[in-house]
């Protein structure tokens, strides 16, 4: 199994991010999860963020987990239900992670959580 973290902040505008540093919040998770990478993306559902995700997405292998944190996940499944129709990604090894409202402790917790539902459900 392998892990890779996509995150994205609503373009550093929205309020439900104001908590977290993002500066450090890609190290922070490197250092506390098993995760190949975690990269960030400030408008993932636009242009250049989709670019980013469906480059992560294909190159994906039959082990990859791809957790996305960002806003509400029954909002990123509509979001991202092209992309994942397009590259023909497995949306069960697509994981969604609302990270909003909480600081850098927060976000690692809840990826760690949902990283661990996962691989227990293996
Ligand atoms: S994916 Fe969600 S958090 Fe990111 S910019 Fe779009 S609406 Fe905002």
């Amino acid at each position: 199994m392998e892990v890779k973290v996509v995150l994205c902040n609503c373009k550093g505008l929205c309020p439900s991010f104001k908590e977290t540093d993002m500066d450090t919040l890609l190290f922070d998770i490197e250092s506390n999860l098993d995760a190949t990478y975690a990269v960030l993306n400030a408008q993932l559902c636009g242009q250049g963020g989709n670019a980013v995700l469906r480059d992560v997405l294909r190159n994906a292998n039959d082990e990859t987990y791809v957790v996305v944190g960002a806003c509400a996940p029954e909002a990123q499944v509509k979001l991202f239900k092209k992309l994942l129709r397009e590259t023909g990604f497995d949306e069960r090894r697509f994981i969604t992670v609302d990270i909003r409202n909480t600081n850098n402790e927060g976000v690692i917790a809840r990826l760690k959580e949902a990283v661990q539902q996962v691989a227990q459900a293996e």
